[in-house]
């Protein structure tokens, strides 16, 4: 019989034997055991609602999702050099939310995977190295992909971006460089300087990478224009623009099923990744025929894992969930009620400075009446929330920002909860903290 091992001991045996840069959530962490929905239960049978898990797409252990993968794994599951149904079932499945220019997929098993991929295929498809990237991005944990992650970079034990990295500011039209409404010019004029740095480097650039809402920087929606701009200036520079879907994809947009749709754009390479597996290691890359016709060149692109059976099975089932579940409209009508509720709680919490986001991916900033970023009072109302069986996550690069990305089935009635909780303890007292 197994025995059970106390919080304290795992959290010592972590210490010793795990890598010291992986972190534990919340000052007295959790051990969750079952999860259900939008529900986790922790290892005391209590219950919480989940508003950070976006890779939990459809719900914690969906039954269809399980059942196709454990039916999958009994049969087989092996690489792709042999013939098998499931990888282009969730190709099929794929290519259907995307438009026909984006016809060419390869699957890989995170999004780092997928950034590191498709900054491959942007060095094999124009023969340049210069990334421009977004102030405060966020594309994975690998080499490349921390090269061009300023969220890392210009972090904490950070070094600055390399040579080949070139960082715009944040376009963020609350507390950035170019605050207010109609900024989407002006942001899309600081990639244009950072292309002419390039060019005066006398390089080319090779890409552009950017996020529909920058997650890490603190759930920054794009101003209006923004994109379409940025993407003009990039290819007439010969550069490839990528879109990195990692968070926003698969219909958590509501409006869209892309977050790059939100802003009439085609991109020539999309990542995905985090909901596609629903929990599972999957992620993807989507690309224009021209440029999967120029990666390969004649190497060969082997991954042992990516596009397996299992995984495919697993992805595929997801996918047909969102649409047999109606989880896209389902994310409009729920997000837009739970934005309205919010905004309207900023006229009696003063401190909310701005709500923002799209679907189920929403932000709320916290700020003094100086616009100062109020980093202390928004861990405490994450903490607080916790204690009331709401877990929330904080993000930006102030760490003032709520950030609200659910699995998708979360309901209207839940939003009623986050709104009454999240009213109740701003009633507290803790602005001097
Ligand atoms: N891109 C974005 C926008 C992400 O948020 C993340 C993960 N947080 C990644 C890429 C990397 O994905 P993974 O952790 O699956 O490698």
């Amino acid at each position: 019989e197994r025995q059970a091992t106390s919080n304290s001991d795992i959290i010592g045996y972590r210490k010793q034997h795990l890598g010291k840069s992986l972190s534990l959530q919340y000052k007295v962490p959790i051990k969750m055991v079952r999860g259900a929905g939008q529900y986790l239960m922790d290892q005391y049978g209590r219950k919480y609602l989940d508003t950070v898990n976006n890779v939990a797409h459809v719900g914690h252990e969906h039954p269809e999702v399980v059942k196709a993968g454990q039916e999958q794994m009994a049969l087989i599951n092996t690489n792709s050099r042999y013939l098998h149904e499931n990888i282009n079932a969730l190709a099929k499945e794929l290519l259907e939310t995307l438009p026909p220019e984006l016809s060419v997929l390869h699957f890989v098993n995170s999004g780092s995977e997928a950034n590191e991929l498709a900054i491959r295929m942007v060095k094999a498809a124009t023969g340049e190295r210069d990334i421009i990237a977004s102030e405060v991005g966020y594309h994975g944990n690998t080499n490349m992909c921390i090269d061009i992650s300023s969220y890392k970079f210009d972090g904490k034990g950070g070094k600055g971006a390399p040579e080949h990295t070139h960082i715009f500011p944040l376009p963020d039209a609350f507390r950035g460089k170019y605050p207010g409404k109609n900024t989407g010019q002006k942001y899309a004029g600081e990639v244009k300087v950072q292309i002419d740095k390039v060019y005066a480097k006398g390089r080319g650039v090779g890409g552009f990478i950017i996020e529909p809402i920058i997650s890490c920087g603190g759930q920054i929606e794009l101003p209006e224009g923004f994109l379409a701009k940025a993407y003009q200036y990039i290819r007439k520079s010969g550069g490839l623009c990528i879109s990195d879907e990692v968070q926003v994809g698969c219909g958590r947009m509501g409006s869209t099923f892309w977050g790059f749709q939100l802003h009439g754009v085609v991109p020539d390479i999309v990542t995905i990744g985090k909901p596609l597996g629903n929990g599972h290691p999957l992620a993807a890359v989507a690309c224009t025929q021209e440029v999967a016709d120029k990666f390969a060149n004649g190497m060969e692109y082997f991954n042992t894992f990516g596009g397996n059976p299992v995984s495919c099975a697993i992805g595929a089932e997801v996918l047909r969930v969102v649409k047999r579940e109606k989880l896209q409209a389902h994310a409009l009508v729920v997000g837009n009620y739970l934005k309205k509720e919010l905004i309207a709680m900023a006229l009696n919490f003063p401190i909310i400075g701005d709500v923002r986001g799209q679907g189920l991916f929403l932000g709320i900033e916290l700020v003094n009446a100086k616009m100062e970023p109020l980093a202390a009072q928004t861990d405490y109302l994450a903490n607080r929330m916790k204690d009331h069986g709401l877990l929330m996550s904080i993000d930006g690069p102030d760490h003032n920002v709520l950030k609200i990305k659910p699995p998708m089935v979360f309901s209207q009635e839940n939003a009623k909860e986050l709104v009454f909780y999240l009213k109740k303890i701003m009633a507290e007292d803790f602005m001097q903290l």
